[in-house]
């Protein structure tokens, strides 16, 4: 068992919803052995896929994804969820991302800037749940023209309907860690259903 599977079944904590916190070390604490092996479990799965840049979405993504980033050696991008003054519409990309925690619906956005056509993204997150965030993520590469090679999560929640939505759109989804189920205040990971 991995030491990020470890960690959820030690501090995890479900909540209603679905949800399960882990503010101890992956969402407001961070245990750097967790990111480490975020990093190598990533970039072993995609260090030859010819990755040019990271891209996540504030605030939790940008650990992991700056993890992963500087490995690769390639810079990192992170939307933005409130617009900065200096950025006008006609200099950013912009779409529409409802949140799974929170359930409110806001505009991310990042500017034209730093995408360009030719780059080849990782997008990169803390969880996948109904996919809402990382598709999100996919419209704004699509908007610039580039490609997405890829979408590693650290935590998915296998029994919403994430990752079907994105590979329905042709794309790869690599985790960390699949969860089964979260009933009765129990993480279930997928493996030990499978076994
Ligand atoms: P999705 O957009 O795939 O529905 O949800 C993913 C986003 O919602 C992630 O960026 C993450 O911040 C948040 N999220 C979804 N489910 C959970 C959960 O069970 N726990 C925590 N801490 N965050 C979640």
């Amino acid at each position: 068992m991995n030491y990020l599977k470890k960690r959820i079944l030690k501090d995890g904590q479900v909540f209603e919803g679905n949800v399960l916190k882990v503010d101890s070390f992956l969402n407001h604490q961070i245990d750097p052995m967790v990111m480490k092996e975020i990093e190598e479990e990533l970039y072993a799965h995609y260090k030859d896929k010819g990755i040019t840049k990271v891209l996540t979405i504030e605030a939790s993504g940008i650990a992991p994804a700056i993890m992963m980033a500087a490995h690769l050696e390639v810079p990192m991008l992170f939307a933005k969820k409130s617009e900065p003054s200096t950025l006008s519409n006609q200099e950013k990309y912009s779409t529409l991302v409802h949140s799974y925690t929170k359930n409110v619906t806001s505009e991310v956005m990042i500017s034209k800037q730093y995408l360009s056509k030719d780059d080849k993204v990782l997008i990169v997150d803390d969880f996948l749940a109904n996919g809402e965030a990382a598709l999100g993520l996919v419209d704004l590469v699509e908007q610039a023209g580039a490609k997405v090679v890829g979408v590693g999560i650290c935590i998915e929640k296998s029994f919403q309907s994430g990752r079907q939505k994105l590979e329905e759109r042709g794309l790869e989804v690599y985790s960390i860690c699949r969860i089964a189920s979260l009933e009765n205040q129990t993480v279930t990971f997928l493996e030990d259903v499978k076994e």
